[in-house]
């Protein structure tokens, strides 16, 4: 066993080559944050290039043989040490991404994101225009770089499994697969059911809301939902996110419809389930690999199951809907919480994946992921997935778009990286906010009394302790096993909708 005195020095060398490569890619979020809130549109370009100059150096300091050595040389000191110890994970993790990063050859790197940029452009052009056939080029190229990216890591089962891997470390095509089957099964005779009743009147929400006082109440809420304003801030942005620049600073960015009272606020608190996780990691994993959500999957657990399981419930507005209330007197001071509790839980079959409900979302995520298996198996070729997708929506949703551009263009994620890895994980997020959710109650059942009274501290409390101070020391599935006993499953979530949408709708 390798003394500390000998391991220090290597240590302390990882940790401070990491800490700059950490600084490096902030660097390059602080820019990417600046584009996507306050910069002027004549800056695209020269940002563009600033934020991969820096991309690019991160890259190569941590693929450099120096950190390989570190990471030989540091081994049998992990070895020596507990699974969880911080420092182990710290190497664990490190090598991991190390392993993952060195098997890329640096000019694929650079040319696949030169084409993620075009075809990002010609996306932007094409989609007002209803014109697939201007990207069809572009995705085919993308479809051959994410094959060729899939293809450096031989051995897989599936073609999708290495592009799965990077958003969603440890779950694979086969698995993903069996799991929304099992939830496809289960969702479609619920959507039939509930569909086939008069739909729920959500006109309260489509009236005039002044955006000065939409922004005032989502900050009040997630104020008292526990976000630090101290280390983070709110601003707007044409799409929303979250960036994170240390566990001192984890911002979020939003999108304001005056005529549509929904969009903000479940944007709002979608997002700051996403700064929750990022200003409740551990202060000891700052400016390490370890600061970083489990996976893409687990990120998204959070922002849903505060944005859904907290922030659609009834529970949640009779506390605070008479403060809604006196926001918006003349628009909501007649509409009762019930009304106002149905119009934000309608369910309908519709066309846009952001626009959809709780009990439909997870059927437009199934139908991309499906497309995407095709797409790289070669079963489905690009010039065909227009009619693919319009036919898997006439068949899964009964709707039919009227255009691409409502159809396959409307999703940003194919046009600008890979086709494969980046939509299993809303539905995985999904699930395991169920899980996670059934977990926090049955754990401390006191959390709903405390709900009742409009305090979330006890279950933030318990999300900080059992999920966000860990960062990604467990992989998702270590994390989920040591949260809720089980693998992913269903039967949360399922019950969950069973519970919500059975009493809404007399099912
Ligand atoms: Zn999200």
């Amino acid at each position: 066993m390798q003394t500390l005195a000998k391991t220090e020095p290597q240590l302390a060398d990882l940790k401070s080559r990491l800490t700059e490569i950490h600084d490096i890619n902030a660097a390059a979020s602080v820019l990417h944050w600046d584009q996507a809130t306050y910069m002027p549109p004549g800056g695209a370009a020269a940002r563009g290039r600033q934020i991969a100059t820096l991309h690019q150096i991160a890259h190569e300091k941590f693929t450099s043989s120096a950190i390989g050595q570190l990471l030989e040389d540091l081994r049998p000191y992990e070895e020596s040490l507990p699974y969880d110890n911080s420092e182990a994970s710290l190497i664990r993790v490190t090598r991991r991404d190390y392993d993952l990063n060195v098997r890329i050859p640096s000019d694929f790197m650079a040319k696949f994101s030169n084409h993620c940029a075009a075809c990002y452009n010609a996306w932007a052009k094409a989609r007002p225009e209803n014109n697939f056939a201007a990207v069809q080029p572009y995705l085919e190229k993308t479809l051959q770089f994410s094959r060729e990216y899939a293809n450096f890591f031989p051995g897989y089962e599936h073609i999708a499994d290495p592009l799965i891997a990077r958003t969603d470390y440890g779950m694979k095509a086969a698995t993903v697969r069996s799991l929304f089957a099992e939830l496809r099964q289960q969702l479609v005779p619920i959507v039939e059911k509930i569909t086939s009743q008069p739909p729920a009147d959500d006109a309260c929400l489509q009236q005039h809301f002044p955006e000065t006082q939409q922004l005032a109440f989502c900050h009040q809420v997630i104020e008292k939902l526990g976000y630090d304003f101290g280390r983070g801030r709110k601003d707007k942005t044409p799409h929303p996110f979250t960036t994170f620049f240390g566990i001192g600073d984890v911002r979020i960015a939003i999108r304001v419809n005056e005529n549509d009272l929904a969009e903000a606020f479940f944007s709002t608190i979608h997002e700051m389930g996403h700064a929750l996780y990022g200003q409740g990691i551990h202060p000891a994993f700052e400016a390490t690999l370890l600061a970083n959500g489990a996976s893409t999957g687990v990120h998204e657990s959070q922002s849903r199951l505060w944005e859904n399981l907290v922030g659609r419930s009834r529970q949640f507005w009779t506390h605070f809907y008479p403060q809604l209330q006196t926001f918006f007197p003349s628009q909501l001071g007649n509409v009762s919480l019930e009304t106002f509790y149905r119009a934000i839980n309608k369910v309908q079959r519709s066309l846009i994946r952001t626009d959809a409900d709780e009990v439909t979302y997870n059927l437009h995520v199934m139908i991309r992921f499906d497309l995407e298996l095709q797409l790289l198996e070669g079963t489905l070729a690009v010039r065909d997935l227009p009619e693919a997708w319009n036919e898997r929506y006439r068949s899964d949703l009964g709707v039919v778009p009227s255009s691409d551009s409502e159809g396959v263009m409307q999703d940003v994620h194919w046009y600008s990286d890979t086709i494969g890895g980046l939509f299993q994980g809303y539905t995985l997020g999904n699930l395991m906010s169920a899980q996670f959710y059934q977990a926090a109650l049955k754990a401390q059942p006191e959390i709903s009394a405390k709900i009742n009274n409009g305090d979330y501290t006890m279950l933030h409390n318990w999300l900080k302790e059992h999920i966000y101070q860990h960062g990604c020391k467990w992989t998702p599935t270590e994390l989920i096993d040591r949260v809720t006993g089980s693998d992913v499953t269903i039967s949360p979530f399922i019950s969950y909708i069973q519970q919500k949408y059975g009493e809404l709708y007399s099912l």
